[in-house]
């Protein structure tokens, strides 16, 4: 074994082996992978082996999709067989429900590049014989589904790392990992040591022992998985002698149910209700090419929808129940990237899925190691999606209801509830009483809408239960003053002598004077977008950045890695410590003027200003902005200060009828200013210019900022995208994204947002657009629930288009 290494991979399993091959095909060939036993030894070897390219995220749909496409390469360059079986499959709908879900899969297909077609029960049984098409209500054929042999695919990956360059030593078990003072690692196995810049743990059963190796409590958790292999079935024989072609896969997502033909006769898993974690806490060394006890009854509900539903198993024999354990993060996508705090050290695990993400997972890392960056949107599989709020508890807690709920419907206004609520601000209670109805983010419950006396969501694709409550707390807003509370964003301090030329390298836009705030874009070297900011010059107290709350730990990440190594420069991320309570409209300014003995004249506080100001008693930082569109501040308060803050903006707002207002209210009222937002019309893929923030660039600035000439060959160049509002013509349901956008009869966009705007009574979507389309305004179509409607451009706000509410 090789003393030193650019890269240690640790973990054979198909990921493992996925990012060996990836880094050496990108030009890094010093690489070793070390794996304790032979490789495919974790949940590698005993996986079903099929593969598909539909996932709720766009982007790692996008990822699978490339994965699927691989395979013919990995196999060519290796000369190893991967066993893959293109058959195609039909994705099955029992309710009306689940098939307006599918119409939206389809439409996303569409710009996505994925064949996928709506059939009818018939169609599909044409195609599928074993199902009975009186227990379905419609289909989609996919042609890119199939099968694949685990282990072919594993080697192959190897094998093809190896003829590049790379090394793999099995039986190699990596029992430390120790961060030299110089920052290199030293990885310590049972066959001495390697030392590295980098390490990546594919760790895959053993993430999280790998990960504890390092401090790192990682947010994964193992369930046991079941599949059924039946005796040969001559319904099978007989299809394959007719047609000369396999079975097609098939899913039946109201019997939560796969199925594929194995040999001469059927396998069949099941993501059952009563799931079951295995190795809670800790993954015992000695597992290996084992399987676990199965437990029939435990699969036995699903299975009785399955011999229903395809009634040839009725008749046939169970041959083997397979058993086997793997992982899952929280949300059941992949925890992907570097580790915030531990430079050199990356992870790739938690990867549900590994035929259909592995090659997209290595892909992306590869990339990010080599390059800096994924070369992609990653953000649904970015291990900063969670913080220390992910503990092992609640991870227990969500791994088990998201296995559970594997192949459930999730309707856009529906809030899974388990392992909830965590995180809780000091007014949680007191809005609880006033009927919030809470959502998540990054942890911490959100209040969505206000909901009287037995009124709650009811789960639908179309406007639901809330839509007269939250017009309503949309008219409060305009038409008088609204609360509401914010403290799910993301709250920083900057301080030290360093801070002021530190910013105005990490963001585009002009630094404000002091007392003054900007919107503040962050850009990557390669010009795209990082990040979106409000930023305060607070004077002698430093800096104060808000941003995206869920993107705190991806955020910092970024800024760790950037900051000056004299300690010049000191940034915190305050999360919890600092809450935030908003009010909006145009009586705002005579309820802050009521508990406040600070001048809020416009004069004297005008828009974008920013101090210090006791509310009530409570000491707080007021910023007058507001992302209503209307008259408004933000104010920032310490959480123990945070009652008496929002009882004193009560009592002060009785005499002006203020009313609370949630995160769809707010939603709403951002829609009619055009207003966009972090990891929806924002994203590392798109660049300033793109999204629009572009007027926020100080593209002439003196300090040279991250991703400023790539910036300025945006500009020059102009871009590929523009991102537009849209009218759309809707009936009974408003976009919620990702729905694709028509022109000219072909989809040439996505939209990234969008809901209904009650204020200016209008259905609104938002989303990107090719530039040379850019200044239509009429002549496109938004597909909503498998249906094209018309969609006008919305080119001004629909509401303060001159600024005279928000500023004057
Ligand atoms: C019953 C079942 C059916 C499945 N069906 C499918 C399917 O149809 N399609 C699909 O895409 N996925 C399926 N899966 C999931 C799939 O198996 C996983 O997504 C995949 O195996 C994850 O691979 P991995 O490389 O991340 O982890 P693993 O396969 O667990 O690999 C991790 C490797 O790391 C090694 N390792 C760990 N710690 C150390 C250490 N300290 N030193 C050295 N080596 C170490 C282990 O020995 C192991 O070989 C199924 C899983 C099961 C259990």
């Amino acid at each position: 074994m090789k003393s030193h290494a650019k890269v240690v991979v640790i973990g054979g399993g198909v990921v493992g082996c996925s990012v060996l091959f990836h880094l050496a095909r990108h030009g890094w060939t010093d690489v070793v992978l070390l794996e304790r036993d032979e490789l495919t030894s974790g949940s590698t070897w005993h996986a079903a082996g099929g593969m598909h390219t539909i996932n709720g995220d766009p982007n790692v749909a996008k990822l699978q999709k490339y994965t699927i496409n691989l395979y013919k390469e990995i196999e060519e360059l290796s000369g190893q067989a991967t066993g893959v079986h293109l058959t195609g499959g039909v994705l099955l709908a029992a309710t009306e429900a689940r098939l307006d879900w599918l119409r939206g899969v389809v439409a996303k297909g569409r710009y996505l590049g994925i064949d996928l077609e709506e059939i009818s029960p018939n169609e599909a049984a044409e195609l599928m014989p074993l199902l009975d098409p009186k227990q379905f209500v419609g289909a989609v054929r996919n042609k890119e589904d199939g099968h694949l042999d685990p282990s072919g695919v594993t080697h192959a990956y190897a094998k093809a790392a190896r003829k590049l360059g790379a090394e793999v030593e099995r039986f190699t078990k990596v029992e430390d990992i120790v961060r030299r003072p110089d920052g290199m690692w030293r990885v310590i196995t049972n066959k001495g040591e390697v030392v590295t810049e980098h390490v990546v743990n594919a760790g895959g059963l053993w993430a999280r022992e790998v990960g504890r190796m390092v401090g790192l409590e990682l947010p994964v958790l193992a369930m046991e998985h079941m599949y059924l292999i039946t005796e040969d079935m001559p319904e099978v024989a007989a299809w394959n002698q007719k047609t000369g072609t396999e079975i097609i896969h098939a899913v039946d997502f109201d019997g939560e149910l796969y199925l594929r033909q194995e040999r001469g006769g059927m396998l069949m898993g099941t993501y059952e209700k009563a799931n079951k974690p295995w190795s809670e806490y800790q993954t015992p060394w000695n597992f290996g090419h084992e399987l676990l006890e199965p437990d029939i009854d435990r699969i036995a509900p699903s299975l009785e929808v399955g011999f229903r539903h395809f009634p040839a198993f009725q008749n046939t024999g169970i041959k083997q129940i397979i058993n086997g354990p793997f992982t899952f993060a929280p949300d059941g996508n992949p925890l992907v990237g570097p580790v915030r705090g531990l430079p050199g050290f990356w992870v790739a695990c938690g990867v549900m899925a590994g035929f259909s993400q592995g090659g997209g997972v290595g892909l992306a890392l590869s990339n990010w190691m080599i390059e800096g960056d994924p070369g992609a949107d990653i953000w649904a599989m970015d291990v900063a999606r969670y913080g220390d709020w992910a503990t092992m508890a609640y991870t227990n807690a969500k791994v088990r209801e998201n296995y559970s709920r594997r192949f459930s419907i999730r309707f856009p206004n529906e809030e899974l509830p388990a392992g909830r609520p965590l995180k809780t601000t000091p007014v949680y209670d007191t809005l609880s009483a006033k009927g919030a109805q809470f959502g998540v983010a990054y942890g911490l419950e959100v209040p969505l809408w206000y909901a009287p006396e037995g009124v709650k969501d009811e789960f639908s694709w179309r406007r639901s239960s809330d839509f007269t409550h939250v017009a309503g707390e949309v008219a409060a807003v305009r038409d008088g003053v609204g609360l509401s509370e914010i403290s799910s964003f993301a709250k920083y301090t900057v301080t030290g002598e360093g801070a002021a030329a530190w910013l105005d390298r990490m963001l585009a836009c002009k630094l404000p004077k002091p007392g003054r705030m900007t919107l503040a874009p962050m850009l990557k070297q390669d010009g795209r977008l990082i990040g979106d900011f409000t930023l305060a010059n607070l004077g002698g107290d430093g800096w104060f950045l808000a941003g995206s709350g869920i993107a705190e730990q991806y955020h910092m990440r970024w800024f760790e890695a950037h900051l000056p190594g004299d300690g010049s420069v000191r940034i915190e991320a305050q999360g919890a410590k600092l809450t935030g309570l908003a009010i909006a409209g145009p009586k705002a300014r005579d309820v802050l003027a009521k508990v406040s003995r600070a001048d809020v004249s416009n004069t004297a506080f005008p828009f974008m200003a920013v101090a210090k100001m006791d509310i009530g008693m409570a000491p707080c930082l007021v910023g007058r902005v507001s992302y209503t569109g209307d008259l408004g501040y933000e104010i920032w308060v310490a959480p123990e200060y945070q009652r008496a803050a929002f009882n004193a903006l009560m009592a002060a707002g009785e005499g002006f009828d203020i009313g609370l207002f949630g995160s769809r209210a707010l939603n709403a009222l951002r829609l009619e200013k055009n207003y966009g937002s972090w990891g929806r019309e924002y994203r590392p893929i798109y660049g300033p210019l793109e999204a629009g923030l572009d007027r926020f660039v100080a593209y002439g600035k003196e300090a040279d900022f991250i991703g400023k000439a790539a910036a300025l060959a945006e500009r020059k160049q102009g871009g590929k995208l523009r991102l537009r509002a849209f009218i759309v013509d809707a009936d009974d349901a408003d976009v919620i994204g990702d729905e694709p956008i028509w022109f000219g009869g072909a989809v040439r966009g996505w939209v990234t947002s969008g809901g209904y705007a009650h204020h200016s009574k209008k259905s609104v979507a938002v989303g990107y657009v090719p530039k040379e389309i850019a200044e239509e305004s009429d002549g496109f179509e938004i597909e909503l629930l498998g249906k094209r409607h018309a969609a006008r451009m919305q080119a001004t706000p629909l509401f303060d288009a001159n600024f005279e509410r928000m500023r004057g």
